[in-house]
C-alpha cells in the first residue's frame, strides 16, 4: 500500500507499508513532524526548517518563522530517538522551562499545552 502525504505546499512524502496500521503511523508522523501550516505566534506562512549544532555538537531541530523569528523546538524520545515538536510544558528541558517561565501559568490552565502551539520568541534575559 502506497500513499502520498502532503505536509505543506512544497513538501510531499511518499510512504509505503504492508499494513494499514503502518501507513497510518507514517501519515501520523508526517503530520506531527512536518505539517506546519504557519507560525503559531504571528500566523505567517514564511517558515523554514532549521538544524543547528551547539558547542557540544548536539544537533537542534527547529521550525522558525522568518517574519517574527518565533520558533518551534523539537525534542527526541529517549527510546528510539524519534523527534517530536515540543508543544507541552513537560516536554521542555529544565533550561527551556527557565527561559520560558512566563508560559507556565498558561500551560497550567491549558492541560499542559504551551501558548501559540509551542512557538515562542526567544528573548535573552538581561544580565544583572
Ligand atoms: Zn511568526
Amino acid at each position: 500500500m502506497k500513499a502520498r502525504v502532503r505536509a505543506t505546499d512544497d513538501l510531499w512524502f511518499e510512504i509505503e507499508g504492508d499494513q494499514e496500521d503502518e501507513v497510518f503511523k507514517q501519515i501520523a508522523r508526517v503530520q506531527e513532524i512536518f505539517q506546519h501550516k504557519g507560525c503559531g505566534a504571528c500566523h505567517g506562512t514564511n517558515i523554514k526548517f532549521i538544524c543547528r549544532l551547539d558547542s557540544s555538537s548536539n544537533d537542534w531541530l527547529e521550525v522558525g518563522c522568518k517574519t517574527c523569528r518565533a520558533k518551534l523546538v523539537f525534542g527526541r524520545t529517549k527510546k528510539g530517538g524519534l523527534i517530536f515538536p515540543k508543544i507541552k510544558w513537560d516536554q521542555l528541558s529544565e533550561k527551556q522551562q527557565e527561559q520560558r517561565a512566563n508560559e507556565k501559568s498558561y500551560a497550567d490552565k491549558n492541560r499542559g499545552y504551551l501558548p501559540d502551539n509551542g512557538w515562542y520568541i526567544y528573548r535573552p534575559k538581561e544580565q544583572g
